[in-house]
């Protein structure tokens, strides 16, 4: 009497029936945690294990894993050019994290519609560098879907920094203000209490070290062509120099592949779509120390801080769009996103010798 059941239940879970349970649908009603964030990317790594591979770049001060996912169409070649994303540098930026999710589900399960963005190249993406300052953010009252205006960081929703201690009692170091490249100019400073914090020298922060070693990893290779940060909220795509009032030597070509992203996204959805403005970081103000700045610096020959909608029509959201904007902000941004990419396959379609 128990046996077909038992048979049921043993073909349910066993590998055929596990597979197709378990695999991971990205959503958007609300935003992932961190350890949703972890889940989903096993659950990828599960089931596309021929074109996904998980590694763990690094740990946070508080011993939580940064784990980068890369992403090819499975065809093993190893000398391919690399597109390189980050999000969640600043704890409260909680729209960043959700739209790099959105990239990695797009690459990897919509992969038929996008494979020509996996043919020469393959993808790297961190989509939560800053775990400890993030999961903080979310450690208060729950999120409530209204307005919330940060002016400092005295509201834990608006946390900037990681959670690193310093001397005395102020916590955090910005991780985006740590890297080698300009370290101490411009807005940031060298008081722990501060909200832009440098650290106590370049790469004192262990996520700006773990990302800062991945970006130095693929540029030696020169398999690194675009890297690509995301922020908000302000609404910019920023090239370098953000350190110095100077432009990069190729800001033509930066400004080109940027705005290839702002005509996409103008042309889908023009009645209310973001109106991203392309200008070099010092412009929006000069801030040395960014990872940006180190990933052209160090041979990256394309490198964006990507500062996401800061509103949508009358509504300002700041760092906390409400949830039902999620799905279409996340949309939006992905349009961009394919966009410059398939300007740089375009612009350099194989390997630098
Ligand atoms: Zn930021």
């Amino acid at each position: 009497m128990y046996l077909p059941f038992f048979l049921i239940t043993l073909f349910l879970s066993g590998s055929l029936g596990i597979s197709i349970l378990r695999r991971p649908e990205y959503q958007t009603d609300d935003y992932y945690t961190y350890e949703e964030i972890q889940e989903f990317l096993k659950g990828l790594e599960k089931s596309y294990s021929k074109r996904v591979r998980l590694t763990d770049i690094g740990r946070s001060y508080e011993n939580r894993k940064l784990t980068t996912i890369t992403i090819t169409n499975g065809d093993g070649r190893k000398d391919k050019n690399v597109i390189f994303i980050d999000a969640g540098f600043h704890a409260r930026e909680w729209l960043t994290h959700t739209t790099a999710l959105k990239a990695i589900n797009e690459l990897v399960v919509n992969f038929e519609e996008n494979k020509d963005l996996l043919k020469n190249y393959d993808w790297i993406v961190l989509p939560l560098v800053n775990p400890d300052g993030y999961t903080f953010t979310r450690s208060g009252e729950k999120f409530t879907n209204e307005t919330i205006v940060c002016n400092s960081e005295r509201d834990v929703k608006c946390w900037r920094k990681n959670r690193q201690p310093n001397d005395g009692n102020c916590i955090g170091t910005d991780p985006n203000r740590n890297f080698a490249k300009g370290w101490g100019e411009g807005v940031t400073s060298n008081d722990p209490c501060n909200f832009t914090f440098m650290g106590t020298s370049p790469f004192s922060a262990p996520e700006s070290k773990a990302v800062g070693k991945e970006i130095l990893s693929l540029a030696n290779s020169r398999r690194g062509i675009m890297y690509l940060s995301f922020h908000s909220a302000i609404g910019n795509i920023m090239y370098p120099w953000s350190y110095d009032s100077i432009d990069a030597e190729n800001a033509e070509e930066h400004i080109e592949v940027a705005q290839s992203a702002v005509d996409a996204i103008a042309k889908v959805n023009s009645m209310v779509s973001s109106n991203y403005s392309v200008i070099p970081g010092y412009k929006l103000y000069p801030a040395g120390g960014t990872s940006s700045d180190f990933a052209y610096d160090v041979g990256f020959p394309l490198s964006y801080t990507v500062e996401l909608p800061d509103s949508r029509g009358d509504l300002v959201f700041k760092f906390h769009p409400p949830t039902d904007l999620i799905k279409e902000l996340v949309e939006e941004t992905w349009i961009g996103l394919r966009a410059m990419a398939k300007k740089v396959i375009q612009l350099y379609p194989v390997k630098r010798s």
